[in-house]
């Protein structure tokens, strides 16, 4: 019966069990470490399937167990595991399918600490070597493969730049040459994007971002199939202990029932903003895949059915005083790193490339100085707009 309803429906009520806790309509929170047993042989029993029976909460608890049930549903997956960081589900995915030695193809632009994770620290521990590729050509991800080729690590749409990779071309890719796939899919989410459905093995999401939604928790999430979320269950989460907390997982169910009709809005308002901003002649560039000007534009409507409201623009200007002024005269965009929260944010990569490296390599890597990251939120569009113009006229 459950199987036919619609995304909404199952977010609402869906994995809840209220007759198991006197009908409340919004589930406990089971803030405890650990679950008491009648007897020598029930708890005997339940280690005879420990991914399955709560023992102890490094391993299986039902507010934890309640989420990913509902996560793995909206994605399509067999299973899910939430942990305590998008990190910790991103090292958990790449740990689970990587052996010393073992060559992974990931595209330039990936998240900058998914970086970090393969080319230096599974570099200096694992001996893991990393090929980047554009990710805008299939014949790139092609070359890239060599005989100790193990995963192919997406980000589609990438949360730097907004590339998009042809996720179905490169699973068909990747299964032909016997490697493994791996998506993070925080920007699109699994309401505009299902990369399982195209093949992809395990997809991984930073639940910080839309699917928390409320900017009041740090969490990931792996999925897939049962057989290798059952193995990173009893593997990366239980000995490695990024464990998820119950409290935040009871938050992320919160977050889930209104997730379907956060996106839409954060999708209106974006592609409002975007073409708001594309419009402006102090703006020299608009980077977001909603946009029909979108160089991939195709490839995402082929691809995705519709689009989440983190997104890029470039002020026509190198000079940083300006830049700054303009930065620094919007009101409802509030200073901050992440994003896909309620709230608008507004971040400037040249804040954090500055620190590392001369203004002039910086200009090198096809970033401007000007490029400006806002997180649309569920605010009005219109005083978001306002809030963009009344920033844009105080460049002069
Ligand atoms: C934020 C983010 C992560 C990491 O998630 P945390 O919850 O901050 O650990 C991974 N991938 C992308 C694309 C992100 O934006």
């Amino acid at each position: 019966m459950q199987e036919e309803l619609d995304i909404e429906t199952l977010m609402a009520h869906y994995a809840e069990d209220r007759a198991a806790y006197h009908g409340a309509v919004v589930p406990p929170i089971f803030q405890n470490s650990l679950f008491t047993f009648d007897s020598w042989e029930a708890i005997d029993k339940a280690f005879d399937d420990r991914v399955n029976n709560c023992i102890y909460s490094r391993g299986k608890n039902p507010s934890v167990s309640m989420a990913e049930a509902k996560i793995a549903k909206i994605a399509g997956g067999e299973r899910a595991k939430l942990f305590g960081s998008g990190m910790a589900a991103v090292s958990a995915a790449l740990l689970h399918f990587l052996q010393p030695g073992d060559h992974v193809i990931t595209i330039k632009n990936i998240y900058g600490p998914s970086n970090n994770l393969l080319n230096v620290y599974l570099r200096r521990k694992m001996n893991i070597e990393t090929t980047y590729v554009d990710g805008t050509q299939i014949a790139e991800f092609e070359a890239a493969i060599n005989e100790k080729t193990k995963i192919i690590y997406l980000e589609s749409p990438s949360s730097a730049i907004f590339s998009l990779q042809d996720i179905q071309a490169v699973t068909r890719l990747a299964r032909a040459n016997d490697i493994h796939t791996i998506i993070d899919n925080t920007w699109a989410t699994p309401i505009f994007q299902q990369p399982l459905a195209m093949g992809v093995d395990l997809e991984v999401h930073s639940c910080s971002k839309y699917l928390g939604g409320h900017s009041d928790v740090v969490a990931g999430v792996v999925i897939g199939k049962e057989k290798d979320i059952t193995e990173i269950t009893v593997n990366e989460y239980e000995i490695l202990g990024g464990k998820m907390a119950p409290f935040e997982a009871w938050l992320i169910m919160r977050s889930l029932r209104t997730l379907p009709i956060r996106m839409l809005k954060h999708q209106e308002n974006a592609i409002k903003v975007a073409h708001f901003l594309e419009a402006q002649p102090k703006v020299r560039k608009v980077r977001y895949p909603g946009l029909e000007t979108y160089p991939q534009y195709e490839l995402g409507k082929k691809q995705m059915c519709g689009y989440s409201g983190l997104l890029s623009f470039e002020l026509d200007t190198d000079d940083l005083t300006k830049i700054k002024h303009f930065f620094n005269s919007l009101k409802i965009f509030q200073i901050g790193v992440s994003w896909g929260g309620h709230e608008s944010l507004v971040y400037a990569p040249a804040i954090s490339y500055l620190k590392e490296l001369p203004e002039e390599q910086f200009r090198g890597m096809g970033i401007s100085l000007g490029s400006i990251r806002i997180s649309i939120g569920l605010e009005s569009s219109d005083d978001l707009i306002c809030d963009l113009k009344q920033a844009l006229s105080q460049i002069t």
